[in-house]
């Protein structure tokens, strides 16, 4: 999973510090609710083991994946921790939620009855949690099925709710009405479902601290220091350090095109450093805005060396990218050297707009030819 780093073309480095720092701020944020963490998609890129460990030793205890296979790994780490599988009950896996002590968030009637099934040949009611979808239309029951099921003494005799959640589809706006309207849906759905724990707040709605908490809070991307809120400077700390070893360092002259299209024509006499990354790493294409249509739409991504900013140049191809260096004196960058392609100089959400999307998927692209350092936790 993680190459040397004498032989890598990129390097990660994942501060779980930082990480600690930013669910410590979210669980204050949180109040008198629980904070737990969503760890799907190999923790944002950022590894379930390590991530999971320095979270459970700060004091978080319930952790959120998308498929059992995450789960597992999640109990392995954790043993004492509860875990929610997003995703919910998979056809014919129910036994391996019982072995690993996954919850299911069942989120269809299917489900619901596969559940409540497997509970009736084992013979008392499962833990579960129960998602509403409250405007979403992404998975979830309605308020009505959900109606039916709390109704149903054949169903809740087998059921044991851990947790009513939902989810919001426009956190991310402040003040967007649709959050208003989810609300008041969410709140009708846990009228059915009287003490049973409630989740809503994702990064964005446990920014806000906006009463999205109510018992438990389950942020994602702020935890990995990224962009939850539009609009509005992140609070959070920068988790992950992406940065590419230099291969080479070259000339061209004005006039000249460089790369793949030849998609960009140079202005002047400009010093390139070519770097062992592409979008095979996962620094996507897009980030050289300079794909299909052959000129630049708007502006690539930057970088950074050493505190300087750099711009890229030509299209990213499969295993390289290349940065225009030169601005910086030719003696003080050199082949072997590492340029920041996203951490604390450059945020990666400043690289995922430049590439027309968002951080969450630059983080969750981070491809496996990378070296990898934990920076520890204190403890
Ligand atoms: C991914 C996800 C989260 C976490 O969202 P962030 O925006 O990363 O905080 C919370 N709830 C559900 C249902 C999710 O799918």
């Amino acid at each position: 999973m993680s190459a040397h780093p004498n032989l890598a073309g990129g390097h990660v480095t994942i501060d779980l510090g930082a990480l600690v720092s930013n669910w410590q701020q979210l669980a204050k944020n949180a109040g008198a609710a629980e904070c737990g963490a969503v760890v799907k998609a190999n923790a944002y890129g950022c590894g379930i083991e390590p991530v999971v460990e320095a979270l459970s030793r700060a004091g978080c205890r319930t952790y959120f994946v998308t498929v059992p296979e995450e789960g597992i790994r999640v109990k392995n780490t954790a043993p004492d921790s509860r875990c929610f599988v997003l995703n919910g009950l998979f056809a014919n896996a129910a036994p391996y939620y019982l072995e690993h002590d996954l919850t299911p968030i069942l989120g269809s009637v299917p489900e619901v009855e596969t559940w409540v099934a497997t509970a009736q040949s084992h013979g008392s009611p499962l833990p579960c949690a129960l998602h509403v979808d409250s405007g979403m239309n992404r998975l979830g029951l309605t308020l009505r099925e959900l109606e039916r099921i709390t109704k149903n003494r054949h169903l809740m005799d087998y059921l044991d709710p851990q947790l009513l959640m939902t989810h919001l589809a426009c956190a991310d706006d402040l003040g967007h009405p649709k959050t208003d309207v989810q609300r008041e849906v969410f709140l009708q759905a846990s009228e059915l479902l009287p003490g049973v724990p409630r989740s809503a707040a994702n990064s964005a709605a446990s920014l806000q601290m906006d009463g999205h908490e109510y018992e438990l809070a389950r942020p994602g991307i702020a935890l990995y220091g990224g962009e939850a809120l539009n609009d509005v400077p992140n609070p959070m700390v920068p988790v992950v350090t992406l940065t590419g070893r230099i291969v080479q360092i070259r000339e061209a002259n004005a006039g000249d095109s460089i790369g793949y299209g030849g998609a960009e024509t140079l202005t002047r006499i400009t010093r390139i450093a070519y770097l062992s990354v592409g979008y095979a790493d996962g620094y996507h294409r897009a980030t050289s805005n300079m794909g299909v249509p052959m000129r630049a739409v708007s502006q690539p991504a930057r970088a950074a060396y050493k505190g300087t900013i750099i711009k890229g140049i030509g299209r990213v191809s499969m295993d390289l990218c290349a940065f225009d260096v030169t601005d910086i004196p030719e003696d003080e960058i050199s082949a072997g050297d590492w340029i920041e392609l996203f951490g604390s100089t450059i945020p990666v959400d400043d690289v995922a707009r430049a590439a027309g999307t968002i951080g969450y998927e630059l983080l969750t692209s981070i491809g496996q030819r990378y070296s990898r350092t934990y920076l520890k936790a204190e403890a």
